[in-house]
């Protein structure tokens, strides 16, 4: 459990940042799930409530969430049911259980990175552009691949679009962390396989990307796009599997998840 000596309820923005960067052991809290499992000794603790971040709406070109959103809220969004084939209320539902959904945040999900994360591959198959206080709106998949840098996340921002997308994992119970995880989105002819859990946070598998994009597809075309992500990514072990197994499960899957992309409505 961690400790907390101070705890702030900024007003604005700015507010937050400056407490936040002021000393090295003050930290922001999202819903404390992750926060819990940890001894870290807290200076001033900054809860985000105060600040109107907990929404999903519809914009002119997105949808757009806020930070402080539960999980849960995403689960029951019917705006997000209504998008993407419901790919991101089918993405959190293997997440612990109903009660702990309720209380993790999606800011603290997508700045931590998490490996693991299902909720990362799913939105990294979509496309989705993260905004922060300081290091402003960028796409997810440059946010991931950019070094660690202290700063607040404050909304997340998918593009409306008629992406078709299926969300798909390997767990070895249903509420464990998953062993693998994967995405497979379709716009016009533009495909993206998107990989978590490999255990490395989760990447687009380029080449099959493009691979499947230009090709027609076919059982042959399926197989080989399935052999080039598992040759380009890589894959590590860990106590939940080998880097072997996941790469045997993550072909299996890719064939499995590309065939009900072609199938969704
Ligand atoms: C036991 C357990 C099992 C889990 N299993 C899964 C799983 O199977 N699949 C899955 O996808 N996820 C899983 N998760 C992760 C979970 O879904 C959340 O992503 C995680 O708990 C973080 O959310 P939180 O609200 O608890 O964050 P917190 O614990 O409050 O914070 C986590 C970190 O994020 C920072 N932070 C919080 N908000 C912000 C912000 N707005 N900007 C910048 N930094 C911020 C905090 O300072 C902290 O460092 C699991 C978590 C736990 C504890």
């Amino acid at each position: 459990m961690f400790t907390v000596i101070d705890l702030v309820q900024p007003q604005t923005l700015e507010e937050a940042y400056n407490i936040l960067v002021s000393r090295k052991n003050n930290t922001v809290l999202g819903g404390c799930a992750f926060l819990k499992m940890g001894s870290k000794r807290i200076g001033t603790a900054i809860e985000l409530s105060k600040l109107d971040l907990n929404y999903i709406k519809e914009t002119e070109g997105y949808i757009e969430v806020g930070a402080s959103t539960t999980l849960r809220d995403i689960e029951t969004s019917s705006l997000l049911k209504n998008y993407f084939s419901g790919v991101l209320v089918r993405a959190v539902g293997d997440i612990i259980g109903i009660q702990f959904r309720n209380v993790v945040n999606i800011g603290a999900t997508v700045f931590s990175k998490y490996g693991f994360s299902d909720v990362i591959t799913a939105l990294l198959a979509l496309d989705t552009e993260v905004e922060l206080y300081k290091g402003g709106r960028m796409s997810l998949e440059e946010f991931l691949q950019r070094p660690y840098e202290r700063d607040i996340l404050t909304r997340i921002f998918i593009k409306k679009n008629a992406r078709k997308a299926v969300y798909n994992c390997f767990r070895n119970s249903s509420t464990d962390y998953p062993i693998l995880n994967l995405t497979v989105s379709k716009l016009e002819n533009q495909w993206k396989i998107v990989v978590g859990a490999r255990p490395a946070t989760a990447r687009i598998a380029l080449e099959a990307s493009e691979l499947i994009s230009k090709g027609q597809l076919n059982e042959a075309l399926i197989e080989e796009v399935a052999q080039k992500a598992v040759e380009e990514l890589n894959f590590g072990s860990n106590m939940r599997g080998s880097a072997e197994y996941r790469r045997a499960i993550c072909k299996v899957l890719i064939k499995r998840t590309l065939m009900e992309v072609v199938s969704c409505k």
